[in-house]
């Protein structure tokens, strides 16, 4: 991915241009799986913590990015299905219903990956249950651990 289309997601998200978000935002992109805070801090680490943070939490807020379920332990983040048809096809629409996806973690490499085309089955609950979240992230072994 290109430095354009980078400065083209943080136009579209009305933030600023700077260094860091780029370095961020390339390195979600040419990152398969999902990405905790510490991968960050190691893989750029002319960046310090506290920069590195805010920027995620600024994803975070613009919907640049998301924050995948973890069952304790580091918190990892991925790109948002947003961002992801913005970079694959530009003209489709935004999908109707916000469906979230499944996120995946392989318990032998422990890797977390975003599946963005297969999304959480619609959930049914007893009577008076409200749902205001559903998360499923689904163990197993990843195709390169097979
Ligand atoms: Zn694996
Ligand atoms: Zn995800």
């Amino acid at each position: 991915m290109d430095t354009p289309s980078v400065k083209e997601i943080l136009h579209h998200h009305q933030l600023r241009v700077t260094s860091g978000r780029c370095d961020v935002i390339q390195l979600f992109l040419a990152s398969s799986y999902a990405l905790s805070a510490k991968d960050l801090e190691n893989q750029l680490p002319q960046y310090d913590r506290v920069t590195l943070y805010r920027t995620l939490h600024t994803f975070i807020e613009k919907g640049i990015l998301h924050l995948i379920p973890h069952d304790g332990g580091l918190a990892y983040f991925g790109l948002s299905d947003e961002i992801r048809q913005l970079l694959t096809d530009k003209e489709t629409a935004t999908r109707t219903h916000h469906a979230e996806h499944i996120h995946f973690t392989c318990t032998a490499c422990g890797r977390t990956k975003c599946l963005p085309d297969n999304l959480v089955p619609e959930v049914t609950l007893p009577e008076n249950y409200q749902t205001s979240e559903v998360a499923l992230l689904v163990k197993g072994q990843c195709p390169e651990c097979q």
